[in-house]
C-alpha cells in the first residue's frame, strides 16, 4: 500500500492542488490527512470537497475542532481566533457535519495517526523534542505514526531504545526501528520554507519521504486580502512562517 500523506491544509486550496497534482503522479492507493483542513485560508469549504473527494483517511485537528466549537477559543492567539470565526461563518451545514464526523486518531496495520500527540490528541500539545518523543513511542505499536500540527516537517526515529531526529527527508525504513513523522503544512509551512510539503510512505516498500512544491501563493494571499481575514495571514505565505 502506497500512502499520500497530507496535512494542515488551512483552507488554502492553490496549495492543496498543487499537492494532490504530485501525488496523483506517484501512484497514491491511498490518501490519508492528519487534520486542520479548515483555519487561516480563504477556501475552507472547497479544501473540504476536495479532501471528501480523495476519500481520504482524515483525523480531526485543533482548527478543525474550534470551528465547531469542541474547543475554547481562548487557547488561540487573536489571529488564528479570528480566523475560526471567519471561517465559522463560511461553512455549510455538510461541511461542519464532516468536520464534526472526523476522529482523534486512525490506525491500521501499516500506521496509527494523529494531530498532535499520543496518548492524548485532543490535549493537541506539540512534539517538539526527544524527551516528548520518547515518551510518545510508548503509546503505539505500529512501525509509523503520522502527526501534524506544528507545520514543520520532522523524522523522529525509536531503535534500540534510542530516539532521534532523522536529517534525512527520503529514507529507508529500518528493520526494528520506529518512526514518528510530520510531512508537514500543506496551506501554512512554519519552517522558512514557502512551498507546499507532503509525504510519500510505501508500506510495502518500506520507503519513507517528505516532498515540496511550489504553488501559486500570490492567488492564495489574494483570496485571503479580499475575505476580510487578517493581512498577516497572507503575508506570512511569501516567507513559510
Ligand atoms: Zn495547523
Amino acid at each position: 500500500m502506497r500512502y499520500g500523506i497530507f496535512s494542515d491544509i488551512h483552507g488554502n486550496l492553490e496549495a492543496l492542488e498543487a499537492v494532490i497534482r504530485c501525488l496523483k503522479s506517484q501512484n497514491i492507493d491511498q490518501w490519508l490527512c492528519v487534520g486542520d483542513v479548515v483555519g487561516y485560508g480563504a477556501d475552507p469549504a472547497g479544501c473540504i470537497r476536495r479532501v471528501r473527494d480523495l476519500d481520504a483517511f482524515c483525523v480531526a485537528g485543533n482548527h478543525d475542532w474550534a470551528v465547531l466549537g469542541n474547543i475554547q477559543l481562548e487557547y488561540f492567539n487573536p489571529l488564528a481566533r479570528e480566523a475560526v470565526l471567519w471561517t465559522r461563518g463560511h461553512l455549510s451545514d455538510e461541511d461542519l457535519d464532516f468536520l464534526q464526523r472526523l476522529p482523534g486518531r486512525y490506525h491500521n496495520q501499516d500506521l496509527i495517526m494523529v494531530h498532535s500527540t499520543l496518548p492524548e490528541p485532543e490535549d493537541f500539545d506539540y512534539l517538539s523534542n526527544v524527551p516528548k518523543a520518547t515518551a510518545m513511542f510508548r503509546h503505539f505499536r505500529e512501525p509509523v505514526c503520522f502527526i501534524g500540527h506544528t507545520h514543520v516537517p520532522d523524522i523522529v526515529k525509536s531503535e534500540d531504545g534510542t530516539v532521534s531526529f532523522e536529517r534525512e527527508r527520503t529514507l529507508a525504513l529500518k528493520a526494528g526501528a520506529r518512526y514518528i513523522v510530520n510531512v508537514g503544512s500543506v496551506g501554512q509551512p512554519r519552517d522558512g520554507d514557502p512551498r507546499a510539503a507532503y509525504g510519500i510512505y510505501d508500506a510495502a516498500l518500506r520507503t519513507l519521504s517528505i516532498q515540496r512544491v511550489s504553488y501559486d501563493v500570490e492567488l492564495a494571499q489574494e483570496k485571503i486580502l479580499k475575505s476580510g481575514l487578517p493581512p498577516w495571514l497572507a503575508s506570512r505565505l511569501a516567507h513559510g512562517q
